[in-house]
């Protein structure tokens, strides 16, 4: 891998303060994750015109991070900020609406970190608009109002004859006296 600059590129050689490049794109393997997988890729590289001293600069590295992505079957920044678009929302909003983290999107879209395979798949699922609305209009539905059916009955003349231990049980501990129901 050649020497990596990820600002922008460079005005003047940090060499010799050359300003003159000639621009060539470049195979390159570098290796990745836990078991050092290769990963090729091809990379701009810059080429000094004085001392023929040569850099990538920040193409070559999203290059290199949206090709780890692929590597992990992950989504490209790319592909975030389209799902995004898919919406029409901006990123805090899209955020708030589909419960991810600002923050974490933020970094996602600028290959500051590497999304986690959860959240990829479930971005992968909100891609199909039709999923994605859907979801909404069930996480904005009113609350249920407290009416009979969410009143949870207990009929203790359905219990078992061990219900009379774990009643005197109670009784003893004084917590509260139970309305023996003998319907
Ligand atoms: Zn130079």
């Amino acid at each position: 891998m050649k020497n990596a600059l990820t600002d922008t590129a460079r005005s003047s050689c940090i060499m010799c303060g050359g300003d003159s490049f000639t621009e060539s794109v470049e195979s390159e393997s570098f290796p990745f994750g836990a078991d050092e997988d290769i990963i090729t890729v091809n990379v701009p590289v810059n080429t000094c015109v004085e001392c023929d001293f040569s850099f990538t600069d920040f193409r070559a590295e999203e290059i290199r991070h949206d090709a780890a992505c692929e590597h992990q079957n992950l989504l490209t920044p790319d592909r975030i900020r389209e799902i995004r678009a898919v919406y029409g929302m901006n990123r805090r909003d899209f955020a708030a609406a589909f419960r991810i983290g600002h923050a974490s999107l933020e970094r996602w879209e600028n290959r500051k970190l590497f999304i986690s395979g959860q959240s990829s798949f479930y971005l992968l699922a909100l891609e199909n608009k039709e999923v994605g609305l859907s979801l909404l209009s069930i996480a904005n539905e009113p609350a249920k109002t407290k009416d009979e059916s969410n009143v949870i009955h207990v009929d203790f003349s359905a219990l078992s004859a061990s219900s009379e231990r774990y009643e005197k049980a109670l009784k003893r501990r004084d917590l509260f006296s139970l309305k023996r129901n003998n319907g």
